[in-house]
């Protein structure tokens, strides 16, 4: 009786999922955005980046304001051919304490964001911590979405970084938010190789 029970239910969840699966046709370049104050934003869009390297996919990645800072994953793309990336020239912002000098960098690092955004060869463009631009306004989030939209129409983007406006997320096509709970760094553990950095 259970186990017929059982067999039911998974039978309408087979069909359910089935019928979904055939009404999902579009096949489309999609905006996903990444944003929230947990940790796991741009670890995620490198785990997509992974995904897309093992179908040979060609990837171009900026990012934008914590562009001094190495990374694992920066020693690990270096070496990836099919992988171009694109640092903003300038280290936390409230290092450089410096809003013209910030602005300008910021204005270059989107200048080549651009060129990737105009180029169809590239299959997924990662626009790492790019909320911030647009929030301290150092660049115009009206150029932000029109270059979205005017993108190759196969073209992927991920977006990151907290705080995501609005027209952003109106825009993108999945959006998730990852809650903060509890942060190792708060119980003053410095950030660890191959977890944070
Ligand atoms: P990650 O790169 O680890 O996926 P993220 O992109 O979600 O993190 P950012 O806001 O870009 O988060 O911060 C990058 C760095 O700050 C990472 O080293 C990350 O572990 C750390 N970090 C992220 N969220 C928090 C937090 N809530 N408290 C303290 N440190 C954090
Ligand atoms: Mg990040």
């Amino acid at each position: 009786m259970v186990e017929n029970h059982y067999k039911a239910r998974m039978q309408r969840k087979k069909f359910y999922i089935n019928t979904r699966i055939k009404q999902a046709n579009i096949d489309k370049g999609i905006i996903v955005l990444l944003t929230g104050n947990g940790k796991g934003k741009s670890s995620s869009a490198l785990g997509m980046v992974c995904r897309a390297l093992g179908y040979n996919m060609k990837i171009a990645i900026a990012k934008f304001l914590k562009g001094v800072q190495t990374t694992g994953e920066d020693i690990f793309l270096a070496k990836q051919p099919n992988v171009q990336t694109t640092y903003m020239k300038t280290g936390f912002t409230w290092d450089t304490q410096d809003k013209t000098f910030d602005t300008d960098m910021a204005q270059e690092t989107w200048g080549k964001a651009e060129q990737y955004l105009n180029d169809d060869s590239i299959n997924l463009v990662v626009l790492d911590e790019l909320t911030y631009m647009i929030n301290y306004q150092y660049l115009y989030e009206a150029q932000i979405i029109n270059t979205l939209n005017n993108r190759p129409k196969k073209q992927h983007v991920i977006i990151t970084g907290r705080v995501a406006s609005q027209k952003l997320i109106k825009l993108a096509d999945t959006v998730s938010e990852i809650k903060d709970i509890k942060h190792a760094f708060r119980a003053n553990i410095k950030a660890q190789k191959g977890i944070e950095l």
